[in-house]
């Protein structure tokens, strides 16, 4: 989770990027939810991982992509 292989800010090029999650006003996780979900999904969200450039401030943010697959109809793709 801490060091995505190859992350560079796309700002200004500086591969100094510490990871971390967004969090909510209560300290939960921000979530990701797409729009075309499974309507009988338990979890219709994915967790969002975050990058921060320490030289310029850029926020860069992933998603779960096997939770997302899985949660909508790309699943067989
Ligand atoms: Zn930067």
């Amino acid at each position: 989770m801490r060091s995505r292989f190859g992350l560079k800010c796309m700002k200004c090029g500086s591969e100094n990027m510490e990871a971390g999650h967004a969090t909510g006003g209560l300290g939960g996780p921000v979530m990701f939810r797409p729009r075309n979900t499974k309507f009988w999904t338990l979890k219709p969200a994915v967790e969002l991982e975050a990058y921060i450039c320490l030289d310029c401030g850029r926020l860069e943010f992933y998603g779960d992509t096997l939770g997302a697959k899985r949660i909508t109809d790309k699943e067989c793709d």
